[in-house]
């Protein structure tokens, strides 16, 4: 019955190979101060006001990350492990599937890369918020660099007007209806899928749903590379210190 679905439901994934960091054992698994990457993504939505949490992986760590990783922890809001697929959105479309009998249609979801560990409660409620009243937002922060478009042989060809650029991050938020739609459409046919590298795309292309930004953290990365993940230690290092 309606009145027993969710309000407010995660998305985290932790699928995918992540080839980048020359490592054998995907980056969200890796150990970040002492538990796998994933854990510290999980434990920040356990610890917000999210009700319910779906954590997508590759078929084969479905019964590691049931028991090394949810029941080892005690993620409580973890109500199911679901096998993802090849392209992220895949991942992300069998994660909003598994929540379409859990999650009320103007429900919130927000969908969170689970190789973000740093995503704090502050980022979670103020994407909940912006997503209640915008419907559709993302996690960012202005870019710090001069962006360029380089030409097909590495020349620079133009400078981006840096006081209108934005590095997108997650979470991305939005009404549950909304983005399980623009999702079910981009699946259903192969012509929409090509060059799709985050939720806010999904939804600005299959919906021409507007997507609002908002404050993220320059902590909020995404571990890609090894060096990556002796930024995420010392962030981790530092907010021990303060806390
Ligand atoms: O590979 P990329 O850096 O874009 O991954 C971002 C997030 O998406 C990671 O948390 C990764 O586990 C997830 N992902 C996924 N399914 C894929 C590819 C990536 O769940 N097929």
């Amino acid at each position: 019955m309606e009145h027993e679905k969710k309000k407010t439901a995660a998305v985290v994934l932790a699928a995918g190979q992540g080839k980048r960091m020359q490592s054998t054992v995907a980056k969200q698994f890796l150990l970040l101060d002492g538990e796998p990457v994933i854990c510290h993504s999980l434990r920040a939505f356990e610890e917000s006001e999210v009700d319910v949490v779906v954590l997508v992986t590759g078929e084969d760590e479905i019964d590691y990350c049931r028991k090394e990783i949810v029941e080892k922890y005690g993620f409580k809001k973890v109500i199911d492990v679901v096998a993802g697929g090849k392209e992220r959105y895949h991942s992300v479309y069998e994660g909003l599937h598994a929540l379409e009998k859990v999650i009320s249609e103007d429900g919130i979801v927000l969908i969170h890369d689970g190789a973000r560990p740093m995503v704090t409660g502050e980022i979670i409620v103020r994407t909940i918020e912006a997503a209640k009243k915008h419907g559709a937002c993302v996690a960012a922060m202005p870019v710090k660099d001069t962006i360029k478009v380089a030409d097909p042989e590495q020349f620079a060809a133009r400078t981006l007007d840096r006081s209108t650029l934005w590095q997108i991050q997650t979470p991305q938020t939005f009404h549950y209806g909304l983005v399980y739609g623009a999702y079910r459409k981009l699946l259903s046919d192969e012509v929409y899928q090509k060059g799709i590298t985050d939720d806010a795309m999904v939804v600005e292309t299959m919906c021409s749903g507007k997507v609002r930004l908002v404050e993220g953290s320059y902590e909020n990365i995404k571990v890609t590379t090894p060096d990556d993940m002796i930024i995420a230690e010392s962030f981790l290092k530092h907010r021990k210190r303060i806390f």
